[in-house]
């Protein structure tokens, strides 16, 4: 992990997300490495104890909450279980599937999920959406009120995304409301060890092996990581699984978190992102890392 750190810490390739303002403004220099085994191990190098906004990392959790609600055959026929081949936000992917997500990794998919978490209200989704991330990173996960905010007033497109999710039959609870809470769940704070320990919990079967609790029925993860490893790096997926061979997750906050299933979880937070919205050298670490443990499962 050191020696990734090292390679790749002098990088400047990409640029921090700026649709989101509040992203634009955070220090591109930020670099940490983290992991987490699954005997409860945790190994950190550079800035892994750094906060920075989960973005569509949050996705991958979240979908947990509702599989264990309402079972993967179910989240499979409301919201999708394929790749889409098109950009996060992409309305094309919704238009050519008469408006279903097809998978819960991408915005319309995730907004979907968000709609289909159980709660009485807006108040009582978000505490069941918060329990959840705080079971599976140990600790309570702050908002970050200034992504919060810049994210909704600049969030149009996925109120787009919704209102047509909604028009389509694909939306499970109030459009507006859903889209503020996936904001809102977006712009929760996590560190580089954050995702590490949350990935640990699929790593491990849907045990924490921080907490020793059991945080995900172990029923689910196999589709949780399935859908990761279809979608987890939106069009860069297929250059990840051809590198890697392991279901992970991205997020425009500059995380991803990466699933060893068995073994461990790794996560990499570095801002400056390459096209397809993955962060460069959060991606190129974990690469090096992968190959020099020989983590990929389909390298014989
Ligand atoms: N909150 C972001 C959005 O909806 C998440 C995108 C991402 O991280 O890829 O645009």
């Amino acid at each position: 992990m050191q020696a990734a750190y090292d390679q790749h810490r002098s990088c400047t390739e990409g640029k921090n997300a700026s649709y989101i303002p509040a992203l634009a403004q955070v220090n591109p220099a930020f670099f940490g490495i983290a992991a987490v085994t699954v005997e409860g191990q945790v190994i950190t190098v550079g800035d892994a104890d750094q906060p920075f906004a989960i973005e569509s990392i949050s996705k991958a959790f979240n979908l947990s909450l509702a599989m264990d609600a309402l079972g993967a055959e179910t989240l499979r026929r409301k919201v999708g279980a394929e790749a889409t081949g098109e950009p996060f936000n992409s309305v094309m992917a919704l238009e050519l599937h008469s408006g279903k997500p097809l998978n819960p990794l991408v915005n319309a998919g995730a907004i979907a999920t968000v709609s289909l978490i159980p709660g009485a209200n807006s108040a009582a989704v978000w505490q069941n959406i918060l329990n959840r991330f705080s079971a599976l990173a140990c600790r309570e996960l702050p908002v970050m009120e200034e992504v919060y905010g810049s994210e909704t007033a600049t969030n149009q497109h996925n109120k787009g995304i919704a209102w047509l999710l909604d028009s389509y039959g694909y939306l499970y609870n109030d459009p507006s409301q859903s889209v503020d809470l996936y904001t809102r769940m977006c712009s929760l704070a996590v560190t580089a060890r954050d995702l590490a320990t949350m990935g640990a919990c699929l790593a491990s079967g849907g045990i924490n092996p921080l907490s020793a609790k059991r945080v995900i029925k172990q029923e689910n993860v196999h589709e949780i990581l399935a859908d990761m490893v279809m979608e987890g790096l939106y069009t860069g997926s297929g250059d990840w699984l051809y590198a890697n061979g392991l279901p992970a997750k991205s997020g425009v906050g500059g995380g991803l978190v990466c699933v060893v299933p068995r073994k461990m979880a790794l996560a990499a937070f570095s801002p400056p992102l390459d096209a397809a919205g993955n962060s460069v050298r959060a991606q190129r670490a974990l690469t090096d890392i992968i190959a020099t443990l020989r983590l990929n499962p389909l390298a014989c």
